[in-house]
């Protein structure tokens, strides 16, 4: 098994309410020539916990900390107009968030949980909410 010290999250960039599900990232994830989903979770609006790629599986989804780490995204983190940065997580998908995240931290102790723009500042609004708040909430 890899050495896990990230646990990064994601949102896919889609407008609030989209249908959007794993099997639609891992079709255009392959159509860009990727092996698969380049997450390993993907939240959709419903609340569901789809598994993307294995974790044991290094990830395509932050340049430079791939290699330690495990991605999660919740579909959506754009408002209705498609454009606008915004944190549209229904009950649900903050619900299945917070259950994943736990597990995850049960299992990889030593791992900090980080949203995507705090490692990469070409992408400020990912996730598109405070995963610094989350982290001290927990
Ligand atoms: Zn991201």
């Amino acid at each position: 098994m890899r050495s896990i010290t990230l646990i990064i999250v994601h949102c896919s960039a889609n407008k609030a309410g989209s249908a959007l599900r794993m099997a639609d990232i891992d079709r255009y994830h392959r159509s860009l020539g990727w092996k698969c989903c380049g997450y390993h979770y993907v939240i959709p609006t419903d609340g569901s916990i789809e598994i993307g790629r294995p974790e044991e599986m290094v990830g395509a989804h932050c340049v430079n900390h791939n290699k330690y780490s495990i991605g999660v995204c919740y579909i959506g983190g754009l408002a209705a107009d498609g454009i606008t940065p915004a944190d549209t997580r229904t009950e649900a998908q903050k619900h299945a968030l917070k259950s994943l995240l736990t597990d995850l931290q049960r299992r990889y102790p030593n791992a900090l949980i980080v949203g995507h723009c705090e490692l990469d500042y070409r992408k400020p609004h990912c996730p598109g909410f405070s995963v610094a708040e989350l982290r001290r909430s927990n």
